[in-house]
């Protein structure tokens, strides 16, 4: 799924950049440089810059996509999963500030593994590792959007 998109994504950067040549410092709209003929360019991007590739797009346009916020996602899931409140001797209290403040790492622990299953079944994607995660109906309305 992660290729599939990064292919259209991909397909997105080339429409929205022109070829550009570096020697020359001109846009090649043909694909050609029209003064030295190279046809070795790199790409051009309105307001952002020139760079071979276009990893560097890709990050750009993703930007346009909301990140997921791991924690709020999963606390959000948490808040559905389990009773909001849980009884401490006769104590009623928070069952996610129990889960966050005393039980810190494992809530990092599941947090992680939810985020790692969420990814699995195709609610959530990544394209840097994990590092970032998008929504992937995000993803295919921003792919559908600009394609
Ligand atoms: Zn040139």
């Amino acid at each position: 799924m992660n290729e599939e998109f990064l292919e259209k994504l991909n397909e997105i950067a080339f429409q929205k950049s022109e070829p550009f040549c570096y020697g020359c410092y001109v846009i090649c709209p043909s694909g050609r440089c029209s003064k030295c003929g190279s046809d070795d360019l790199m790409r051009h991007l309105d307001g952002v810059g020139v760079e071979w590739g276009t990893d560097w797009i890709i990050k750009e346009l993703l930007l346009d996509i909301d990140e997921v916020d791991q924690e709020e996602s999963f606390d959000e899931y948490l808040e559905s999963a389990y009773e909001q409140e849980c009884s401490v001797a006769w104590l009623k209290v928070e069952t996610l500030r129990i889960l966050k403040e005393l039980c810190e790492c494992d809530y990092r622990i599941a947090l992680n593994d939810w985020i790692s299953s969420e990814e699995e079944d195709g609610e959530i994607v990544s394209f840097n590792n994990g590092v970032t995660y998008y929504k992937v109906s995000a993803v295919k309305e921003y792919i559908k959007e600009n394609s």
